[in-house]
């Protein structure tokens, strides 16, 4: 394990989902502090996005390589332009899906202020408007842009309540603000807008990859191969520490079950299913939460198969990567 030397141990306040609990953030993001917040999608590791001292905390507080780049949130598309371009493609599609769980990815603007940490030094910037509530107030109340990743230690699953951040940070962050179970509870669809070509999708998320498509009326490129254009979708990220077995039919002798739709529970055997009606909204919202309550060191997680549409297809990308070797 690399020992986070410059982490000074510190008490995580579990902050209340009221306005008492709002200001206790406010102050203390503005004095430089960290805190997580729920979004719709998973939790945010906030940082004040104007201070690089507090975005270093930040990669310290996860242990994540600095040329992962961070989302920038924002509370409204005018602000998304101060720090970005937003314009054309980019512009029509936050102002049909903001706030909601998409992030843009746009050219940086060079008087925004933000520190280069932020965006690893790239000329382009990736943001979001959340639409959780605690959120909104947050970012209202701040006044400044937020640098958010998800709130979890660098190459895990992401944490989807107030629980799993203090499963993965306590003592490394200021607070974190309680709001409960994240209701998408998968991360952000991110699409960046290249100043030539196409819109190009760098990670399927909470926004459905059709409904986006229908939006601008074009087919999104695809990222080529493992061409790091998403700096942070290496392979094995989002990793449990149990191994995965895929679109199994049935849970071998060992293994533990995490099913999907009726009929494929079999009795006797420990697992959860993900949606028993072959929801995906529903299979989405459960999977960070059932794969952290399977999880364990020798364990074998056997999945049952997940339709590639809709939020299926963010599903089998974290699936994908939490099966991936490393
Ligand atoms: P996280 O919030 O931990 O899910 O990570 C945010 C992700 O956003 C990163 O891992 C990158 O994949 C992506 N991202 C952030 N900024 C940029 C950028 N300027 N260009 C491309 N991808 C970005
Ligand atoms: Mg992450």
């Amino acid at each position: 394990m690399t020992s986070p030397k410059a982490i000074k141990p510190v008490d995580t306040e579990r902050l209340a989902p009221d306005e008492r609990g709002i200001n206790r953030a406010v102050d203390l993001l503005t004095a430089g502090e960290l805190v997580a917040f729920p979004t719709e999608t998973v939790y945010g590791l906030g940082a004040n996005a104007l201070e690089s001292r507090a975005v270093a905390g930040v990669f310290a507080a996860k242990e994540r390589p600095v040329f992962n780049p961070l989302i920038v949130h924002v509370p409204s598309l005018d602000v998304a332009d101060v720090v970005g371009d937003v314009s054309g493609d980019a512009e029509r599609l936050a102002g049909a899906f903001w706030p909601g769980p998409l992030t843009i990815v746009v050219p940086a603007r060079d008087d925004s202020g933000l520190s280069d940490l932020v965006t690893s030094g790239l000329e382009t910037v990736a943001i979001r408007v959340p639409a959780h509530p605690l959120a909104r107030r947050l970012l209202e109340e701040f006044g400044g842009p937020i640098a958010a990743p998800s709130a979890n230690r660098s190459g895990r699953v992401s944490p989807t309540s107030a629980d799993h951040v203090l499963a993965e940070l306590d003592g490394r962050i200021a607070a974190v603000l309680d709001g409960g179970s994240c209701p998408i509870g998968l991360e952000s669809t991110i699409v960046s807008f290249p100043e030539d070509g196409p819109p190009v999708l760098l990670r399927p998320g909470g926004l459905p990859v059709e409904i986006i498509e229908t939006a601008l009326r074009t087919k999104l490129a695809m990222p080529e191969g493992e061409r790091l254009l998403a700096p942070g979708m290496m392979r094995s990220h989002y990793a449990p520490q149990a191994k995965m077995r895929l679109n199994a039919q049935a849970p071998e002798p060992g293994e533990v079950w995490l099913g999907f739709g009726p009929g494929r529970n079999a009795r006797h055997v420990p697992g959860l299913n993900l949606s028993p009606y072959a929801d995906l909204t529903e299979a989405a919202t459960n999977l960070f939460a059932y794969l952290r309550r399977l999880d364990g060191p020798d364990v074998t997680i056997a999945v049952a198969p997940i339709p590639e549409s809709g939020l299926g297809r963010a599903i089998n990308d974290r699936l994908r990567r939490a099966a991936a070797e490393r």
